[in-house]
């Protein structure tokens, strides 16, 4: 079966790590594995790139840029839209390599593919859409304009958690934006990468655009940093943990690059009194277990009216008790593996650091006796100044606080480094308004009666503060992938000075 799927997908001739405009057959970096989660079993075997296939990968990527920024954005908008098109026509089987290599439900597997099919969707209007303003001269005949050209080759760096739709927010984007790229997937889902770019290759070739979308696989310490401190790239986007976006923030900011930072959160739930509870309780038990709570949007805090605590617990105690956990691949399965060993002893530390800090563990937070990384969802009884509350711990772990007043709420919710995303459950106008204002919520995303996971692309995605800063998909997010141009166009006879400076000679 899994052997079929790698057919369909083209891959089973494919274990180079490293592509420009072809793959590059021998690369000189390490071979490792993906593996599967849900069993801890070897899928594969890839070869990574080497610091020298990297360079030769960002050579030929420069050159693409080149002839790529000259085509008109429409016509890349139109090898963008082919590329959605291939992806519909692998949606299921893709969507199958992420469930094995992430271990994500098929459900999800399938919707990160749809993700990049909707970006594609989103980057081929905005290839018509790329527009620059006109401004009013204070000199007369004098006309002022904005315009936006192609950046250069982009550094893409992505998450092992959505190991393909992350690259298609800022690939589908960067392309219709004229630049090129270099995509350096994480190490733990080398396979999806792969087969990503041989989709890609495809449409490439048939537009005569080869090298415009290469990869190069590899660890952070080679592969990364040569990336990081390439002058040769102007824009590094890299998404994953906030430790790694410090370090890409100084090195990039030393070099005066510019970069992209989706980092992690830290994400909270308010449920207030007039909250739908069941409304509350659904979109709290997704946001906190889906993906086995390794979304950089899973909700980590939950902050709950005094009044209500007790019965939000006992509610969640049950809906965690019959969570069927299991295989990602059978139906019916609503949470999967953590992605690998490392996960589960991470999150086995943090359980028990809540409790030498004053935590108690209501419910859950055992390994699974199973092979596969399983675990099952923690419910935490926790006070927000507890310091591992302040920290992302990447696993289901959900802590409970309580609050009395909205102000408190707020303050808690805002009292940690990151500023990802944040929901509030309430049928209290004044409230929901006091949430969503200037002295609300200080995250990018906020959202009222829905939970903090599963965002659009519609939207420009990202978070404040420790999480970086930077956002993503939607909205006007594609500016980032360009440089503005501010033009004064004179057509008198005169060179009249702006502020009414004076300058004769
Ligand atoms: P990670 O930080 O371990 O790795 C992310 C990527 O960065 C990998 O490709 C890794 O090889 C690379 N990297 C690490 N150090 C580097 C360096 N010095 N130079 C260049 N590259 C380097 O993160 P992870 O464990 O793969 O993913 C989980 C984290 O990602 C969580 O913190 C999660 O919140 C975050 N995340 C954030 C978003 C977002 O949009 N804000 C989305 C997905 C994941």
């Amino acid at each position: 079966m899994f052997d079929d799927l790698l057919g369909r997908l083209g891959l089973e001739s494919v274990n180079s790590g490293a592509c420009h405009s072809s793959w590059i057959d021998h690369p000189g970096g390490e071979t490792i594995s993906s593996r599967n989660p849900a069993t801890g079993e070897s899928l594969a075997q890839v070869i990574m790139a080497s610091t020298d296939d990297y360079q030769q990968i960002t050579e030929r990527s420069c050159d693409a840029f080149l002839k790529w920024r000259q085509v008109p954005a429409p016509k890349r908008g139109e090898v963008v839209r082919q590329i959605g098109v291939a992806l519909r026509e692998r949606k299921r089987d893709l969507g199958l390599l992420v469930t094995l290599e992430t271990g994500k439900i098929r459900s999800e597997g399938e919707g990160e593919v749809q993700e990049m099919i909707d970006m594609c969707d989103f980057a081929v209007g905005l290839s018509r859409q790329l527009h620059g303003l006109t401004i009013a001269s204070e000199r007369p005949l004098h006309r002022m304009m904005e315009q936006w050209h192609p950046l250069g080759p982009v550094g893409i760096i992505t998450a092992f958690n959505f190991p393909v739709a992350v690259w298609s927010w800022n690939a589908a984007l960067a392309a219709v934006c004229g630049n090129s790229m270099i995509w350096k997937p994480s190490p733990e889902t080398p396979l999806t990468a792969i087969a990503v770019q041989k989709i890609v290759n495809e449409v490439a070739a048939a537009n005569d655009c080869e090298g415009v979308f290469s990869l190069a696989i590899g660890e952070a310490h080679d592969v990364g940093e040569s990336m990081i401190r390439d002058t040769r790239l102007p824009l590094i986007s890299a998404t994953g943990s906030c430790r790694m976006g410090e370090r890409v923030a100084e090195v990039v900011a030393r070099r005066m690059g510019r970069s992209l930072l989706e980092l992690g959160g830290n994400n909270a739930i308010i449920v207030t009194p007039t909250a739908d509870l069941e409304l509350a309780l659904r979109g709290i038990l997704f946001a906190a277990v889906g993906t086995a709570g390794q979304r950089c949007t899973t909700v980590r805090r939950l902050i709950v009216h005094e009044s209500l605590i007790e019965t939000v617990i006992e509610r969640l105690k049950r809906s965690f008790a019959s969570l069927r956990i299991g295989d990602p691949w059978d139906d019916g399965v609503l949470m999967g593996p953590l992605i690998n060993e490392r996960a589960v002893e991470t999150m086995q530390q943090a359980l028990k650091a809540a409790e030498e800090q004053g935590g108690k563990i209501l419910y859950g937070g055992k390994r699974l006796p199973r092979p596969g990384y399983f675990v099952e969802p923690a419910l935490v009884r926790a006070e927000p100044g507890m310091p591992i509350v302040g920290e992302e711990t990447f696993a289901p772990i959900l802590y409970v606080m309580s609050y009395a007043t909205l102000d408190e709420a707020i303050r808690i919710q805002n009292g940690v480094a990151q500023g990802l995303t944040s929901a509030i459950f309430t049928n209290d106008l004044r409230e929901s308004e006091h949430f969503l204002s200037a002295d609300g919520s200080d995250c990018g995303i906020a959202n009222v009666n829905i939970g903090t996971s599963g965002a659009e692309i519609g939207g420009a995605f990202g978070g404040e503060k420790a999480t970086g800063g930077g956002r993503e998909a939607g909205s006007d997010a594609w500016k980032t992938y360009m440089r503005r141009q501010t033009c004064t166009i004179n057509r008198s006879a005169d060179l009249p000075l702006a502020q009414g400076v004076k300058f004769d000679t």
